[in-house]
């Protein structure tokens, strides 16, 4: 199976993305965290990688793209890929390296993607949480790792509207290139019932 996971920031994406993975034996592919990782490394491509995601921007296509091609042959073709492809062009080159199965699309509206933001949590590893929806068992503690958890750098205001923004002129229209596949999911619900609704949607297929 070779899934897409669309939606704008604070939807759900990671975390469904991780629950289906497990559940269906799939590669996570999170491009967000593959760049937090380069970003988090020191290295100079990793300084400008840093500088664009704090900003809210999108980071060049080329290289985001390259670090696809090589997650994508690396998976043995089962994968959910989570935050690629987020514009037009990016479609275009996944279809000259991959079919797709399908799409599915959170739908959370802007308010909630807002309000979301202000509790989520991450561990330098990545691992996230949030301080109402997905707390972890210890206050401020990774459940994995034990790690001190921290908000994120790009989840500041102005990052955030700079991000909805992105989402919705560039990411969006993605959509319409997946025509036929997409899956519509009320990302407004709580985590398990995202995650069944989206079982649900992938078997009447
Ligand atoms: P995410 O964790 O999916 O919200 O991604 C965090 C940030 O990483 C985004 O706001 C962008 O700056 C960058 N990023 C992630 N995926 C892509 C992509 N496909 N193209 C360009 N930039 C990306």
């Amino acid at each position: 199976m070779r899934l897409i996971i669309i939606g704008p920031q604070a939807s759900g994406k990671g975390t469904q993305a991780s629950m289906l993975a497990k559940e269906m034996g799939l590669s996570h592919l999170s491009m967000g965290e593959k760049l937090r990782q380069e970003a988090a490394s020191g290295s100079r491509l990793g300084h400008q990688i840093k500088e664009r995601i704090d900003k809210g921007e999108l980071v060049p296509n080329e290289l985001v793209e390259k670090m696809t091609k090589r997650l994508i042959k690396e998976s043995n073709g089962k994968f959910i890929l989570d935050g690629f492809p987020r514009n037009e062009e990016q479609a275009r080159f996944l279809d000259l390296i991959t079919p797709i199965d399908h799409v599915i699309q959170l739908k959370v509206s802007d308010k909630t993607a807002v309000e979301r933001i202000g509790g989520r949590r991450e561990c330098p590893k990545g691992h996230d949480y949030h301080v109402f929806y997905k707390p972890p068992k210890k206050e401020g503690v990774c459940d994995v790792d034990g790690l001190p958890l921290h908000r994120r750098a790009d989840d500041t205001s102005a990052a955030i509207m700079k991000r909805l923004q992105t989402y919705h002129n560039r990411t969006e229209p993605v959509l319409a290139h997946y025509k036929g596949k997409v899956l519509d999911i009320n990302g407004e619900q709580g985590i398990r019932d995202v995650h069944f609704a989206i079982l649900k949607a992938l078997h009447k297929r």
